[in-house]
């Protein structure tokens, strides 16, 4: 997919979104999930892939519960340098809201033996639409899978496998950041307006005539950014 339809949607001297970029690959592939406070709360599961974070849009949060199959709406690329963002987004920007790291760690395909062959058999799983990996996060733990559906081009099903991790525990309820261990209330009271003040001697954009946030990507499934 590559970063362009993620620039595309973001002015970034206007959000405080990394640009894109192609970063560095670490040994290890890093996995992130946001918790974003857009028109609709959801998560974004994100795995790094190609140099890039793949990402979908988790409107119900993963579960640790094998029986619990949640829609995951794949959304576009972001980069690299995205698994350090949280923040606000400012109103009008796409995304519009609060995010918080609400998990972070590293992940690999259950059964490669190094992480060169990792790479590609999780490729390989993303490419068939049956992708299946072993989180090893700070709140999630153990192997999920993400398998694509029918449906259209982008709706997936975010499982999790039966293995010691699974539980019937609800994980959501750690609602707290990974990094800054704010909640999404506390990001967007700490960090609202932040970046538009630093910003302040700059003309106002050009409201949109509607005055709403901008809705790409923005049904109700795929309230994703
Ligand atoms: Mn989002």
């Amino acid at each position: 997919m590559g970063l362009k339809e993620y620039a595309a949607k973001r002015e970034f001297e206007k959000t405080p979104e990394p640009k894109p970029g192609l970063g560095p690959q670490a040994d290890r592939r890093v996995f992130v999930v946001h918790k974003h406070a857009a028109r609709a709360l959801h998560y974004d599961l994100r795995l790094e892939l190609e140099g890039m974070l793949k990402s979908w849009a988790v409107p119900k949060g993963p579960s640790l519960n094998p029986s619990s199959k949640r829609l995951a709406v794949m959304v576009e690329d972001h980069p690299l340098d995205y698994k350090d963002f949280e923040g606000v987004i400012p109103e009008g920007n796409y995304g519009a809201g609060s995010v918080i790291l609400w998990d972070r760690g590293f992940y690999h395909h259950p059964s490669a033996r190094d992480e060169n062959e990792s790479e590609k058999l999780l490729l390989d799983g993303f490419r068939k639409g049956d992708m299946k990996f072993v989180l090893e996060g700070e709140k999630l733990h153990g192997e999920f899978a993400l398998v694509k559906t029918r449906k259209d081009g982008k709706s997936w099903l975010l499982l999790k496998k039966k293995d010691r991790y699974a539980t019937n525990g609800e994980i959501l309820l750690e609602s707290r950041s990974v990094v800054s261990h704010k909640t999404l209330e506390e990001m967007f009271e700490a960090g609202a307006g932040k970046f538009v003040q630093a910003k302040e001697t700059k003309p106002d954009p050009p409201s949109r005539s509607d005055g709403k946030r901008r809705p790409e990507g923005c049904a109700d499934q795929t309230d994703a950014a």
